[in-house]
């Protein structure tokens, strides 16, 4: 009798557990001795003047890197270096749009002049055009969409490889998304141009290791960044993609951005070809 009564109130206790989804879950307690454990090395991350890009420079930063921050207009980049500055971090920056040639070869050229080598590639930058029924997307948008968000992301991985075998070796992160893993209704073409990313990181792993580069994807869930404002700025549609998570509430740029340092750090020495998706416990499968 007294085994039963402890079942019950075993099973009580996990489903109260269950319901009472905690706000705070998964939040990082406290500020944290961070290791410099990426000082001396040299890091370029695209589309870093706001989000995950920000936050991502803002990690490498914290670890002792040297960050080339980069987007589209000029200004963005301005307040982006002079905020990093005023955290003390080693900083630099210039305008670049990915999907411009010349723009590609303006960063890393000025990254090999100003900080004499590239150790660390951040290829985080994406648009996304079209917003509606796949069937109605054009010739155009999808050139747009696959030329900003899949070539540039490899060529210029391509750009970097060179004078990260100067280096010895040296480290890739490929932003892509939980849209990767499931199309997202209304971003047909941008969630294809995801999933095409998780092949791109598999695809470059096995050659990039021939010179001791890794290159690996994070695939964040819904964060809070200007770019996904339209799935969180509706509550409704927020509370429906919550229901989604195991940890219920939406993922901030930090929270990806101290995933993208572990990934080239040391730490992250034997992994490689892989996608850790950052998404607060959203279901994730090819
Ligand atoms: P965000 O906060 O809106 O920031 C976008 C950044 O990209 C800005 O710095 C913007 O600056 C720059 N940018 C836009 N187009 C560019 C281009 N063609 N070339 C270079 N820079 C460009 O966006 P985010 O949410 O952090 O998104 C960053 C990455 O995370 C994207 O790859 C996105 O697909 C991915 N992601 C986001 C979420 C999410 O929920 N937020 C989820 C999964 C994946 P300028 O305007 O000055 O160019």
């Amino acid at each position: 009798m007294l085994q039963v009564f402890r079942y019950i109130y075993a099973m009580l206790k996990a489903v109260t557990r269950c319901l009472l989804s905690n706000p705070l879950a998964g939040r990082r307690m406290m500020s944290h001795h961070i290791p410099q454990n990426l000082s001396g090395k040299v890091a370029i991350v695209t589309a870093s003047t706001d989000g995950i890009g920000l936050a991502a420079a803002e990690a490498l930063g914290q670890r002792g890197a040297h960050v080339v921050v980069s987007s589209r207009r000029q200004a963005n980049v301005d307040k982006a270096v002079s905020l990093l500055r005023s955290k003390n971090l080693k900083v630099i920056g210039t305008t670049c749009n990915v999907g411009k040639a010349e723009d590609r070869d303006k960063l890393v050229n000025m990254t090999i002049e100003q900080c004499g080598g590239v150790d660390i590639l951040v290829s985080n930058a994406a648009v996304n055009p079209f917003f509606g029924n796949i069937l109605d997307s054009t010739e155009e948008v999808w050139d747009k969409i696959l030329g900003v968000n899949v070539k540039a992301s490899f060529l210029l991985t391509k750009q970097v490889v060179p004078y990260m075998e100067k280096r010895g070796g040296g480290s890739v992160v490929i932003v892509s998304s939980v849209a990767g893993y499931q199309p997202m209704q209304g971003l047909g073409p941008y969630s294809v141009s995801k999933t095409a990313l998780l092949g791109l990181t598999r695809a470059l792993a096995p050659d990039l290791a021939h010179s001791n580069i890794r290159i690996n994807c994070v695939a964040p869930g819904i964060i809070k960044t200007r770019f996904s404002a339209a799935l969180w700025e509706n509550e409704s549609m927020l509370e429906e993609f919550l229901k989604l998570t195991s940890i219920k509430r939406i993922g901030q740029p930090e929270d990806i951005g101290g995933v993208i340092a572990f990934l080239c750090s040391d730490e992250a020495s034997y992994i490689t070809g892989e996608t850790i998706t950052v998404t607060g416990g959203m279901n994730c499968r090819l």
